[in-house]
Order: C-alpha cells, then sequence, then structure tokens
C-alpha cells in the first residue's frame, strides 16, 4: 500500500519555526561556514571544549546538561559548569597515571552519570574513548579491548564480574577503575575506585585541547567477516553533530531532549552526547531499559520536546498499545525521529495517530559519525522514506560499475567523501578502510534508491549482516561462538525477518558424530552464545540440519540458507560443495 505524503502544518500553527527551510537545504553550502559559526576567540575545534567547556564559561553555564533518571526512578541534575569540572578531574585522574594523546581509554559502565566524566575527560587529555555496550558477555570485550591496545577500562563491580576471566588475556590493559556508585566494593589488585580518584584529582585542567584533526572515539561496527572493526573518528565530527543538532533534531535552546540510544553505539555518542551538547541543550538521560508505561512517563515527567529513538522501539509501543499512551500527558513532544533500521510507514502513521506529529526517519551509521540523510521539520514526509541528504553532503546510488544510474533503480547508497564526522580508518585495518571508497565515492554498504524529488528509500544491506532491533550483528563472530562448543560441526548464522525487531538471528547448525539434536542441547547453544557474546545477539532460533550448503572451497554459504529459511529459489548454485 502507498501512503500519501504527510503535509506540515502552517507556519503560524507550528510550536517553533523549523531551523532549516527549503531554501537552505538545496542552495549550495560550505561546512566552513559552521566551523566559522562554532569557532569563537580561542580557536578550539575539539568535542570537550563545544560540547562543554565553551558552555561553563557562558550564561549557560548553570543550566542543566544532564537530567539523568536511574533505574531506581531517583534523578541527579548535573549542568554544564557541573559536567567541566568532573571532566577537568578525570582528565587529571588519567594523566596521573601516565596516559596521554592517542591512548585508548575504554568504558564498559551502565547508562550512569559518571560515564559523561569518563568520556569527556578522555577526550580533553587527546586519548580515544571506546565505549562498550554494557550487555555484552566476556568475549566481544576482550575481543575490542585488545584490538584496540586499551591502557585504562572503566566499569562497575557488576560488571566488572562478567569479564573477571578475560582480563589476564589484557597484557596491556594497565587500571582498572571501578565506577561504585554503592560504596559498598572491596577494591582488587590493578583496581582504582572512581570516586577516591576523582576526590584527590584537581578540578582545573591546564593541559591543552586536542586539535580538530586529533583521533578521539572509536566504535566498533561489525562486518560479514572478521571481527568487528573498531571505526575512528576524529574532533572535527562536532562540526556535523552540531549542524544535525539544529537541521534534523531542530533543536531549539529550551527543548528538553531524550535520545533512547546507548552510548554503547554511535548514536548514543553521537546523539546521545555529542549533538545536544555542542548545541547547548538540556537532555534526559534514563538508566532502565524497554517498558512502555516507563518510557512514557519519561516524556511526560521531565516534559520531554525532542525525541530521538529507533523504530524497533516504536514498534514495541506500537505493540503495547495507544491505551498505554492515552494514560500519559505527552502533549510536550514537538519533534519525534528515529534511526537505525527501516522505519516502516505504519509506524509513522501511528506517530501521526498517537503522537499527533509524524516521525521522522534518518539515515547514518557508525562510519559516517552523523547523520546523512533525514527527513525534516519542515518538509513533508513520504512514509517508508528515509528523506533527503543534509545540506553539504552529496548522496547517490551507484550500480554495480559505481557510476550513478537514474531515479528508481536500486543500486549502491553512496556518499561523495569530505563531510566533516567521516571516520578516517578502521583501527588497525586501513586496507579495509580503502575498500569501502570506489571511484571517488564512499560505499556505505546499504543498497537504495531515490525517487524523482531526491528523496532516498532503503532496500536493503549489501552483505549478511543483520540487523536486529538497530544492532549490528556480524554473524561470524555467533558462529565462532557456535563452533567452539564441543557438539558443532559448522555454524551458519543468518537474519530472519521479524515484525518488531527488523531480523532476528537464527543458526543453523551440523552436530559431530555421536552428539543429537536435543531440546537440551538447542538450549544449550542459545546460552552459550548469550553468556559469551551479548542476549541481543544470540539466536533466537537454532536449526539443526545435517550439513550445512558450501562453496567447493569450504565457505559456508549463508545466502543459500537464507533463501531456504525465506522460501526463495536458491540462484546460482554452481559453485555449491554439498546441500
Ligand atoms: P550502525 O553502523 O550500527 O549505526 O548501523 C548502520 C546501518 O543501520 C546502516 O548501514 C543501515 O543498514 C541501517 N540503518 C540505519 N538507519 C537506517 C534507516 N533510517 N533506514 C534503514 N536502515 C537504516
Amino acid at each position: 500500500m502507498d501512503y500519501p505524503e504527510i503535509a506540515k502544518p502552517e507556519p503560524g500553527r507550528m510550536k517553533v519555526r523549523p531551523n532549516l527551510d527549503a531554501p537552505a537545504l538545496s542552495s549550495g553550502f560550505d561546512w566552513q561556514q559552521i566551523e566559522n559559526e562554532l569557532r569563537d576567540k580561542t580557536g578550539e575545534i575539539n568535542l570537550p571544549y563545544l560540547a562543554i567547556d565553551r558552555h561553563a564559561t557562558s550564561p549557560r553555564r548553570d543550566k542543566p546538561a544532564l537530567i539523568w533518571e536511574g533505574r531506581n526512578g531517583k534523578s541527579e541534575c548535573y549542568s554544564f559548569g557541573d559536567l567541566a569540572l568532573a571532566s577537568n578531574r578525570f582528565a587529571n585522574v588519567l594523566s596521573g597515571f601516565g596516559i596521554k594523546k592517542g591512548d585508548r581509554v575504554f568504558t564498559f559502565l551502565e547508562r550512569v552519570p559518571e560515564l559523561y566524566a569518563v568520556v569527556f575527560g578522555t577526550l580533553k587529555l587527546g586519548a580515544i574513548i571506546g565505549p562498550l555496550f554494557a550487555d555484552f558477555g566476556p568475549e566481544p570485550v576482550r575481543d575490542r579491548l585488545r584490538d584496540a591496545g586499551a591502557r585504562v577500562l572503566v566499569t562497575s563491580p557488576t560488571l566488572k564480574a562478567h569479564i573477571a576471566d578475560i582480563l589476564a588475556e589484557l597484557p596491556e590493559l594497565e587500571h582498572i577503575i571501578i565506577v561504585d556508585r554503592s560504596r559498598q566494593y572491596a577494591r582488587g589488585e590493578k583496581e582504582i575506585l572512581f570516586h577516591q580518584a576523582m576526590d584527590s584529582a584537581s578540578p582545573d585542567f591546564t593541559g591543552s585541547y586536542p586539535g580538530a584533526d586529533d583521533y578521539a572515539i572509536m566504535h566498533y561496527t561489525s562486518g560479514t567477516t572478521g571481527k568487528p572493526k573498531g571505526a575512528v573518528h576524529i574532533h572535527r565530527a562536532a562540526i556535523q553533530h552540531y549542524a544535525t543538532g539544529k537541521w534534523v533534531l531542530d533543536f531549539h535552546e529550551n527543548d528538553i531532549y531524550w535520545c533512547t540510544a546507548d552510548p554503547g553505539w554511535v548514536t548514543g555518542t553521537s546523539y546521545g552526547m555529542f549533538a545536544p551538547w555542542t548545541n547547548g541543550i538540556t537532555q534526559v538521560v534514563y538508566e532502565g531499559g524497554f517498558r512502555a508505561s516507563a518510557w512514557y512517563s519519561i516524556i511526560e515527567k521531565y516534559r520531554v520536546t525532542v525525541w530521538y529513538t529507533a523504530p524497533t522501539a516504536i514498534r514495541m509501543l506500537m505493540k503495547a498499545g495507544e491505551v498505554a499512551a492515552a494514560h500519559h500527558d505527552l502533549g510536550s513532544l514537538r519533534h519525534i525521529c528515529s534511526v537505525g533500521e527501516p522505519l516502516n510507514p505504519e509506524a509513522v502513521m501511528w506517530g501521526l495517530k498517537v503522537f499527533q506529529q509524524p516521525i521522522h526517519d534518518n539515515w547514518w551509521q557508525t562510519e559516517t559519525g552523523a547523520i546523512l540523510i533525514a527527513n525534516y521539520a519542515f518538509m513533508p514526509v513520504r512514509p517508508g522514506s528515509m528523506g533527503r541528504p543534509i545540506p553539504g553532503v552529496r548522496a547517490a546510488i551507484l550500480g554495480d560499475d559505481y557510476t550513478e544510474v537514474p531515479p528508481g533503480t536500486e543500486g549502491h547508497l553512496a556518499i561523495r567523501p569530505g563531510w566533516p564526522s567521516m571516520f578516517q580508518t578502521y583501527w588497525h585495518s586501513p586496507d579495509l578502510y580503502q575498500s569501502r571508497f570506489k571511484n571517488g565515492w564512499y560505499i556505505t554498504g546499504d543498497r537504495a534508491r531515490t525517487d524523482g524529488d531526491g528523496y532516498f528509500w532503503f532496500v536493503g544491506r549489501t552483505d549478511d549482516v543483520i540487523n536486529t532491533a538497530g544492532h549490528l550483528v556480524g554473524p561470524f563472530e555467533v558462529e565462532s561462538a557456535l563452533i567452539e562448543h564441543p557438539a558443532v560441526a559448522e555454524a551458519g548464522v543468518i537474519g530472519k525477518p521479524d515484525p518488531i525487531a527488523m531480523e532476528v538471528v537464527k543458526a543453523f547448525v551440523s552436530l559431530k558424530e555421536g552428539y543429537q539434536p536435543t531440546p537440551e542441547l538447542r538450549r544449550e547453544l542459545v546460552n552459550l552464545t548469550r553468556r559469551k557474546l551479548a542476549a541481543a545477539v544470540a539466536p533466537r532460533e537454532i536449526e539443526f540440519l545435517p550439513s550445512l550448503p558450501k562453496t567447493r572451497s569450504g565457505k559456508i554459504m549463508r545466502r543459500l540458507l537464507k533463501a531456504k529459511e525465506l522460501g526463495l529459489p536458491l540462484g546460482d548454485t554452481s559453485t555449491l560443495e554439498e546441500f
């Protein structure tokens, strides 16, 4: 079914005038304009100065930057001035350990206020911050810390206990800083208590800020083959965080903003820290997980005006029903955006009914560092479309020869390099980085098409990476965990379509001689992957097969497993060994 375009309200009936308008979207634009707008007399272009410190020396000093609500319902509030001092202290803690520019500092923390002091303190020092998702099991943590050669890990007592076994495998890890909110934790060897270290550190930071082109942050992202790779971003990205905060999230000075993404993923840093704070906006962070009533309560209690969330969450809210929403006053909401997976038109229409406004889909990925394609507050929304490229970014659809194809034709979604938040490398994998550029374009790995009016429409991915609830899962990681079980001979992992999470992880497994495909074994394998990797990554389904389809060179053909699952034609099987 085709959905009609959703017109914008008349300008006089909008709560605020959108920051971006049609002439600005279409006219010539140079990123230097934004850089000039941000550059004050200090000349600093770096994340901690632009997001925190410049506000701390301005009338925004006492403005709430972070309103945090814990799982227990208690809230805490931190101004820009508070965050400036806390991040100064943490920079001094690190420098007391001899940590210097370019060193890697990782967090494996719940969404607690200390996380923000750690991120900005690390950035101030010019060290590289690597935030990890708190639901990870020991193996993803070990792989990432080892690959990055992390010198410092900041974690909590509970999460430290989850990964205790892998710490001995990380010879480069010198310091473990424990954030113990309960103040009950008995410090172990090599460990430092965050609160003690912060109390004895100076609140003045006398070092110099990193430069615009220094490395700032790395996020690991999954590919089809091999372990996840660390996409590295520089401080200059702040320019685009700031600009897209204005244009796409449509920030206005008195907004209360809520980004539901976890800082272990790029949305949770670019839009859960950098975009709101470079714009001097107050944001809410909720420590708890998803529950429809809890989420609606956050919007109601803090009078959230701008909300950035994800399609799976919206579909879960749809499932909870309109009645759940009707119990709350959600009238503060002015602008809603979504990212991470395709936003189905039904969800956009549901937003119109329940929030009296469309949900604005936008597109970007870890490597792009910030939003590149979006539906804007000023522009009519075409349900199902990701919108149009932001000013200063050229996106195109390319054929297999990497030249542009006409509107309506599906192809590779590609971006002309040079946007400010572009990733600079994959850590230790420069060749892989180079392979992402073809014929003068960055190839995103997504397939899409445009319509005649320049709106982009997502089609799918070009690789086997699975998108489950907005989390990218590399099949290789799951397969590697499964074949560590003594019963498993081979494993092939695919994404199976799912009405809520877009895809769920499904594994096909063949067993070694002497093992039987029992329900107990299936449970054991699911538990194994949950424990080692993460609950979100563990297969939702496991199917036992006598053998898996392989090429003559022995590579498992996930494409055929997927075709079988979906009941589709098997396509070219000429390179197949057996099935
Ligand atoms: P990540 O690097 O984990 O942020 O994931 C990025 C990937 O998520 C993209 O390459 C897409 O495959 C998918 N994605 C992100 N936003 C959208 C969107 N608005 N519509 C469709 N897919 C999206």
